[in-house]
């Protein structure tokens, strides 16, 4: 479907609240400056103008096969033009499909960071009042963003300045799941690689050891994420993990996690390898506990694998283990999730976060053409309100919250914890106020500005380029000295 926009620059933006209702159509944006440039298509069936030819007359029309539909609005200087703009497409493409999107006409990764703004500009209520009216954000998900930013909010407030956190990249995963987009080597094609990326990992953090050093920062958060760290060997782990506890100055570390992820990888040497290093919160990762459902995702481990690894986990002395779900699974039924959701709480883990499905495209489940359907993000809306009454019932607090394109029902993910077991390191990489120093494959480090800017540093994505180029790594990593004393 082709959205014109005449005159304007609202293609990011408003591309992305279109696909909201139409999550499956393949969306065309042509620029164009003057009107009389616009050029339909004798095959245009279906096609949306956002037309601000007319500096302060917006108008938004939608055209498809069964109805068509203009709304104009006149603003002012002082109002947010692609907002409005925004606010009218949202008008009629809520009254052509009956959606009535949960986030209203937010589209951004960071609903709480934005939350946070206004309620610095305007304070609590009014910050409130604009998330309902302004923005149409449901009464549900504005009471889930005021309780969430409090709990962020209460992490924050003990970083100091010249804090940072550091993120271990292991970007390999033993099998690829049908839902993942993200950049992970399957072991089955790359075995060989994880050993020499394993001693390259270990150098960078040797020379990221140096720099921070070198500039004086404090470390306060470490997290080894993935694709799926406990892919590594016990040996392998050890090395890694010991070579962070060896290199930084970690008396002011806050928090050490690492992601173990599929409960098939995670083994009694590997925790104890783990827990010498002193981490101390994992994250295993059952994402359902339907069998059926986790073989249909190609996720190659049971449920009972899941309740082994836990076992194992807190036999190890792990007293903190955060478990991840997904609502809205391919065949799983909202039956099957609240058991999924009771039988998690009945093991009592410190912390549950409840992620929603994105089809990102380059996932197989979208390239085998799987489709988003209303139905299915009514269910997934359900789950996800079953979710927040039975975690608040147990005294699980929303504590850190994040939203991706192409979610069904366009929902949001939420980490949630006890009291006092908040997952430090998702808080500081959602609210992008704390630098965090990247090392591995994929890894992209982000340097908080004092304008509230981020700098970033990219490393090469795939571990082979990693391998292959590893001294451009370490050559760009210096760059972070630049960033900072420029920053001074
Ligand atoms: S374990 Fe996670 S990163 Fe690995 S393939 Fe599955 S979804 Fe992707």
């Amino acid at each position: 479907m082709k959205i014109y926009y005449l005159n304007n620059d609202f293609d990011y933006e408003l591309d992305k609240l279109t696909s909201v209702f139409f999550p499956n159509k393949k969306l065309d944006a042509v620029k164009v400056n003057d009107r009389n440039e616009l050029a339909l298509d004798d095959t245009d069936s279906e096609y949306i103008v956002i037309d601000l030819t007319d500096e302060l007359n917006i108008s938004v029309s939608v055209h498809f096969e069964d109805y068509t539909d203009r709304k104009t609005k006149i603003i002012t200087e002082d109002d947010d033009a692609q907002l409005e703009a925004a606010l009218l497409l949202y008008d009629l493409l809520s009254s052509y499909t009956k959606i009535v999107p949960p986030w209203g006409v937010l589209t951004g990764v960071r609903p709480i960071k934005l939350f946070r703004k206004l309620k610095e500009q305007m304070g609590e209520e009014k910050a409130c009042e604009h998330f309902k009216k302004v923005f149409l954000v449901s009464d549900e998900k504005v009471s889930l963003t005021l309780e969430t930013e409090k709990n962020e909010a209460a992490v924050l407030s003990k970083t100091t300045p010249d804090s940072f956190s550091l993120y271990l990249s292991v970007p390999f995963c033993p099998s690829r799941c049908s839902y993942c987009s993200f950049v992970s080597a399957s072991t089955e094609r790359t075995a060989k690689l994880v050993e020499p990326y394993t001693q390259l990992l270990c150098k960078e953090i040797e020379k990221t050891a140096e720099l921070a050093a070198k500039l004086g920062l404090h470390l306060e958060s470490v997290y080894m994420g993935g694709g799926t760290p406990t892919t590594l060997s016990a040996d392998q782990l050890k090395r890694v993990l010991g070579k962070t506890a060896e290199c930084f100055d970690m008396r002011g570390c806050r928090e050490f996690t690492v992601e173990a992820g599929r409960p098939d990888t995670i083994t009694a040497e590997k925790l104890a390898a783990i827990k010498s290093a002193n981490v101390d919160r994992i994250s295993i990762n059952p994402q359902t506990l339907n069998d059926s459902v986790l073989k249909a995702m190609g996720r190659r481990h049971s449920a009972e694998d899941f309740y082994r690894a836990f076992e194992l986990a807190r036999k190890c002395g792990f007293d903190h283990i955060n478990t991840d779900l997904i609502a809205g699974l391919p065949s799983d039924t909202e039956d099957s999730f609240r058991a999924t959701i009771d039988n998690i709480i009945a093991l009592s883990p410190e912390s549950i976060t409840v992620h929603t499905l994105a089809m990102k495209r380059a996932s197989d489940l979208s390239q085998n053409g799987k489709q988003l359907y209303a139905d299915e993000a009514a269910a997934a809306a359900a789950m996800l309100s079953y979710a927040d009454e039975r975690l608040h019932f147990f005294e699980y607090y929303p504590y850190y919250l994040y939203r991706q394109s192409r979610m069904v029902g366009n929902l949001e993910n939420t980490g949630w914890s006890k009291k006092g077991r908040e997952g430090y390191y998702n808080v500081f990489i959602m609210d992008e106020s704390q630098s965090i120093i990247a090392c591995g494959a994929g890894a992209v480090t982000k340097i908080a500005l004092p304008t509230g800017k981020l700098e970033r540093i990219f490393n090469y994505k795939y571990p082979y380029e990693y391998i292959d180029r590893f001294e451009e790594v370490l050559k760009r990593k210096e760059s972070i000295l630049r960033i900072y004393d420029q920053s001074r």
